[in-house]
């Protein structure tokens, strides 16, 4: 089985929190795949995912950060992605703010890390990914994208976060797609640069969730 020739791990976590009842796009396999990886880079410093939405990844994420006593910074404007809008396919009515007319997975997100005991781990940042990387200059273990899926959202994400992955630290992509029929290609695009920029090794690609190990030099 390749999966689990994958993990690294001989033990995963107790979620406090029912994982599959929180809202999200993350097959467990994937996320325990996150989980793996993010346990080991804690030797390398912190992890930052982009594109938090109601918090699945997160709780894997930040299960992992919360054993290695690291940080998980969780970057997502909260607005949802263009899919996420109203009329859109993946438009949830139960995560649309009626007071403010936007599409609102904040408070969802906040509810998730509260009953995962995550609050101590979980650093929420409330922006689009551009303003988040400003001034960002801290070196990170791990890196994980699911950020929104058009080329653009896709390239930013990319172009903001992947400078940042240490040496030896894991760059995973969410929702790559080899085949176009099979889903939008974005996801896909970046990853391939990643490896065509010879700065990345391909750990494999666990269902959708691409996987990547910063390479010397
Ligand atoms: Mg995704």
């Amino acid at each position: 089985n390749n999966f689990l020739h994958f993990l690294m791990a001989d033990k995963m976590p107790e979620f406090t929190v029912d994982i599959d009842a929180i809202k999200g796009f993350l097959d467990p396999q994937e996320g325990w795949a996150l989980y793996d990886r993010c346990l080991a880079a804690g030797e390398l410093g912190p992890t930052l995912e982009i594109g938090s939405y109601c918090g699945k990844s997160t709780v894997y994420l930040g299960e992992a950060c919360r054993i290695s006593g690291r940080s998980l910074f969780a970057v997502d404007h909260h607005r949802g992605s263009e899919e996420h809008q109203p009329g859109e396919f993946y438009h949830d009515p139960e995560l649309f703010d009626s007071a403010s007319g936007l599409v609102d997975t904040f408070r969802l997100f906040r509810q998730t890390l509260r009953a995962a005991g995550l609050e101590q781990v979980v650093v929420p940042i409330v922006a689009a990914t551009q303003v988040a990387a400003r001034d960002w200059s801290t070196p990170l273990g791990m890196v994980f994208i699911d950020g929104g899926h058009s080329f653009d959202a896709a390239q930013a994400d990319y172009d903001c976060w992947a400078p940042h992955v240490r040496v030896g630290g894991i760059l995973a992509i969410h929702d790559i797609f080899p085949n176009p029929n099979d889903g939008g290609q974005a996801p896909y695009s970046i990853w391939q640069q990643a490896i065509a920029s010879g700065l990345f090794e391909d750990l494999g690609i666990v269902r959708t969730l691409g996987v990547l190990r910063r390479k010397d030099g």
